[in-house]
């Protein structure tokens, strides 16, 4: 098997939250071959983990990469305060002979979103809803990474994941556990100090909160879950999702005072997208009166290009209002509606790129999370559980389709389900050693034998 065919084989999907099947990404060649280590958002510890405990792997990975894409230069984005995880980086270049560059960054927020990457360690910015690789760079996540040299090495099927568990715990812990692993375990393990809590998966800007208990009953590792952050269910950023959206566009209409700091701090808008938050807010209220497809389209067409940072509505907005939320909505609208949006395919980044950036230690205490700020992961635990369900669709595509049987003995590593044939897929395995017990159409579940 080539490279790309080993990688399609282990079911590597990108790590870092967006699950975009690795085996298509790598499927070009690319001037520049960029590794985001900046762990964008705030609280969660895994990549800085992977970058300390699999410096060499991860080196490795690269070199390898690099070469199968031709690239010319490889970097590695990394926020400057992460002194030990460089000094890691720096020793297992040195050591293995490698041609790679660490780029320093700010800490600021959104520091990993990867179209602000590319802006910054190359100076393009990428069209409006384009892929990297449309200004010749290829970026993946540092989990990724591990998880590919995993593959080529030793032949090693996406099985497992490392993510951190953070918030109302005794201490922030790592873990590593088997895909399909109950969230439940995953908390007990970290002993949270409270009883009635919800959670986000993933980090607090854009991960997904749930709430119920019922619900996170029924949650499970992925291969995009990276961090779980425990919280009280009062706490400011699980109450914000309970609002409904009648009353954020009520508040829209009533409270925007068009300061437009929405779309001054917006990161999109800095590398030169179209996208003015401010104007979908003004033009709110006109959303009914509207008949012309092309009138509705300059009030809000801008919507399409948001990618959901959340920068705007928890930490921009000095009147508390919800432009991502507005964005999301009109972005249903004018789907609804059969408006497509056309794409600058050239934009430039503003002269005020570097200047309106937003300080990480800032949005925290913004966010109410000052109090869960500093403390680290060490050590990484890794747990055993007796039963997982594993999902079909981990990914962006089409679900995988479940190739076993209730009553069949399955190894870690074998397929359970193949990569969907007619589209974007990835194939999934067992991540323990075991007997399937259920196949429903959303997913897999294996007990212990
Ligand atoms: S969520 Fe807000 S700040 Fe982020 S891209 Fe969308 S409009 Fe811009
Ligand atoms: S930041 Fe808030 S108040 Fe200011 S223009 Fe945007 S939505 Fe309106």
């Amino acid at each position: 098997m080539n490279l790309i065919e080993t990688i399609k084989d282990a079911g590597i999907v990108g790590a870092g939250g967006a699950g975009f099947p690795t085996h298509v990404k790598l499927n070009t060649k690319a001037e520049y071959y960029i590794v985001n280590a900046a762990e964008c958002e705030p609280l969660i510890e895994t990549d800085k983990y992977l970058c300390r405990t699999f410096a060499d792997e991860l080196i490795k990975g690269i070199m390898m990469i690099s070469t199968h894409l031709e690239a010319k230069k490889s970097v590695i984005a990394i926020k400057a305060k992460y002194k030990p995880e460089i000094a890691a980086l720096r020793e297992a270049i040195e050591k293995n002979g490698a041609d790679i560059e660490i780029f320093e960054m700010r800490t600021f927020y959104p520091a990993g979103d990867e179209q602000v990457i590319v802006q910054q360690v190359t100076g393009r910015s990428v069209p409006e809803r384009g892929l990297p690789i449309e200004v010749g760079a290829v970026i993946n996540n540092v989990g990724t990474i591990v998880g590919m040299y995993n593959a080529i090495v030793h032949g090693k099927k996406n099985t497992s994941k490392f993510l951190s568990v953070v918030g109302e715990v005794q201490e922030p812990i790592m873990l590593q556990v088997p895909i399909g692993t109950p969230i439940r375990e995953c908390i007990q393990a970290a002993n949270p100090k409270i009883s009635d809590y919800a959670i986000i998966l993933g980090g607090p800007m854009m991960g997904r909160v749930v709430a119920d208990d019922e619900a996170i009953d029924q949650q499970f590792v992925t291969k995009t879950t990276g961090n779980i952050i425990v919280l009280p269910k009062n706490h400011y950023l699980i109450e914000r999702t309970h609002v409904p959206m009648d009353r954020i566009k009520h508040q829209a209409r009533s409270a925007c005072i068009q300061c437009r700091m929405c779309t001054d701090l917006c990161p999109r808008f800095q590398i030169g997208h179209r996208i003015k938050p401010h104007l979908v807010m003004r033009n709110i209220w006109r959303e009914n009166s509207i008949d012309s497809d092309k009138q509705f389209e300059e009030c809000f067409g801008d919507a399409v290009n948001c990618c959901n940072c959340g920068l705007c509505e928890l930490f921009s907005c000095p009147m508390g209002l919800s432009p991502r939320r507005v964005n999301g909505y009109m972005k249903g609208k004018l789907q609804e509606r059969g408006i497509s949006v056309e794409k600058n395919m050239h934009p430039v980044s503003r002269p005020t790129v570097e200047l309106n950036r937003v300080p990480t230690d800032r949005l925290i205490a913004r966010l109410d999370l000052g109090k869960y700020n500093g403390l680290h992961a060490h050590d990484c635990i890794e747990l055993h559980p007796k039963e997982v369900f594993i999902p079909l669709s981990q990914h962006i595509g089409k679900p995988a389709v479940a190739v076993k049987n209730v009553g069949d003995k399955v190894c870690e590593g074998d397929v359970i389900a193949s990569a969907d044939a007619t589209g974007l897929s990835t194939n999934i395995h067992a991540s323990i050693n075991g007997t399937v017990c259920d196949v429903t159409s959303s997913g897999i579940r294996i007990s212990e034998n």
